[in-house]
């Protein structure tokens, strides 16, 4: 017999257009992603809009650009098609009204007419003698005449699974083993509502069984309604396909389940959202890292793998049914890691958006700058997310008039006085004005020279220039900011430093 990790995996994910995708979500996808991948099998796409209520325009767009952002393409789905679709709930309908009628007539499901306000009553009644409240399948099992009045009569009606009064049902999770229950504890449900939809546990068992689904991967919290969707299955003499239900995230504090919004604990700011670390510049090569081995592990040994390598060894045997938290700290070091080890006209591409929002610019020049070009290995590896990069990299993109000296004491260099401070940019002027070839290796030669003969530490003969150029005493190497912006630039810069110096010191010019 062939195991399962050699048969072709048809995985989905199903998710409800609701809200913005979350990091939970992102990880079901994933998981269902790199099992299909892993077996050769596909990754299917279905949006379960059935709850009309509760639909958000919003979210299918959230939902494909953080699926994509990922690389987790779907093979059958929306924009893609496929020999099993629509695979949108919605609009599946007709065929889900087929399958209804026919659980009915095998007598498997039946319709209910129950009112809201009888509903209420039955439960008030429950409570007030102590019962355990739920459908008392009162409309089960009418006679035929009294079924055939309340159709007359015009009451819209939902259809309710008769489930069978004994015995228990037993499912298998892969990963947890047996879950089981009796059967009277399943208070005959709803299958299809008032308004002509099914229910979620109709249409997610009719849309895996007719799109040959044989695996399904999906959050915990769907456990408690696999026993409800075992019982669908043997009504319709159906093969139920393997469950998996994945650990949920817990929060930054271990303790409830991670909310689907950011949080703040101990003043640190917690993303959720797909789309915050999106926009936080998080790189999607450190976020499949990190995912993966979230209730997966690659290799406890080897913390940072590739795609191709978590394919092949990807199995869903191997996940942990054991809840965790986040470890966030991890994915900002996986992100650093992989910004550093990036080809740098890639990080140019990557930083772009980032840096065209952050600064104003145009982004397709930032893209073909060769400016930017120079500037990306200069701090590549002082940055761990691509929103880092901007106030680093602001003063090359700007004239020179536009670097203020607000705090001119900022240009004097530790263990020196203002006066000395201006002779050294004055000095220092002349040989931008002089040196050649306008280069790093060629500058750092000439001022460190110039240092040592005026008998200055480097580091405080250097520091009134990197203020001069970018305006802040953090900076890119000092040379190689030299060498991008140029002879006239830089020179500008220097000049006007000067002046602002000398403007405070009230020395004449
Ligand atoms: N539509 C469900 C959700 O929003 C999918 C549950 C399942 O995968 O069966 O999570």
């Amino acid at each position: 017999m062939m195991s399962d990790t050699q048969r072709p995996a048809r995985v989905r994910f199903a998710p409800s257009p609701t809200g913005f995708l979350h990091l939970g979500g992102l990880r079901t996808a994933l998981f269902n992603w790199l099992y299909a991948r892993h077996t050769g099998g596909q990754f299917i796409l279905r949006i379960e809009d059935t709850d009309q209520k509760r639909y958000n325009p919003e979210s299918l767009e959230d939902l494909k650009a953080g699926l994509r952002w990922l690389g987790l393409e779907w093979d059958e789905g929306p924009d893609k098609g496929g020999p099993y679709g629509p695979y949108i709930q919605s609009e599946r309908q007709e065929i889900y009204a087929h399958y209804i009628e026919q659980l009915i007539a095998a007598g498997h499901a039946y319709r209910c007419y129950c009112t809201a306000e009888e509903l209420d009553a039955m439960r008030e009644e429950q409570k007030a003698k102590g019962l355990p409240q739920g459908y008392d399948r009162r409309h089960r099992f009418i006679s035929a005449d009294e079924r055939a009045a309340l159709e007359a009569s015009g009451r819209p009606s939902v259809v309710r699974l008769a489930v069978p009064l004994e015995g228990t049902t037993v499912v298998n999770d892969l990963i947890r083993g047996d879950i089981e229950v009796e059967n009277s504890t399943i208070l005959d449900p709803v299958l299809f509502k008032s308004d002509g939809m099914p229910t979620y546990h109709f249409a997610v068992v009719v849309d895996d069984h007719l799109m040959e689904i044989t695996h399904v991967i999906r959050g915990e919290e769907w456990i408690s309604s696999a026993p409800l969707h075992k019982l669908l299955y043997e009504a319709f003499g159906w093969q139920m396909p393997v469950l998996v239900h994945l650990p949920v995230i817990l929060d930054p504090s271990g303790k409830g389940k991670m909310s689907k919004r950011k949080v703040v604990v101990a003043g640190k700011e917690y993303l959720a959202l797909v789309h915050e670390f999106m926009e936080a510049g998080y790189l999607p090569e450190a976020m499949f890292n990190f995912l993966t081995n979230v209730g997966w592990n690659y290799d406890p040994e080897q913390e940072v793998f590739t795609r191709e390598q978590a394919i092949a060894r990807f199995d869903v045997k191997d996940i942990n049914p054991t809840s965790a938290a986040l470890p966030y700290p991890k994915l900002e070091w996986l992100n650093g890691l992989y910004i550093r080890e990036m080809d740098p006209a890639e990080l140019q591409q990557r930083l772009a958006p980032f840096l065209a929002k952050q600064l104003g610019l145009d982004e397709a020049e930032l893209r073909q700058s060769p400016r930017l070009a120079k500037l990306v290995p200069l701090v590549q590896e002082r940055i761990k997310l691509l929103t880092e990069a901007w106030d680093k990299l602001d003063w090359a993109f700007v004239e020179a008039d536009a670097i203020r000296y607000p705090d001119p004491t900022l240009l004097i260099g530790k263990g020196l006085d203002g006066a000395q401070a201006v002779s050294i940019l004055r000095a220092g002027a002349a040989l931008l004005r002089s040196v050649e070839p306008f280069e790093t290796a060629t500058l750092e030669a000439e001022f460190r020279a110039a240092a040592e003969a005026a008998g200055v530490k480097v580091g405080s003969y250097f520091a009134p220039f990197r203020v001069a150029i970018t305006g802040r005493t953090v900076s890119p190497p000092l040379f190689e900011s030299m060498e991008v912006l140029g002879r006239a630039e830089t020179l500008a810069r220097v000049e006007n430093a000067t002046a602002a110096l000398q403007n405070h010191v009230g020395e004449k010019v």
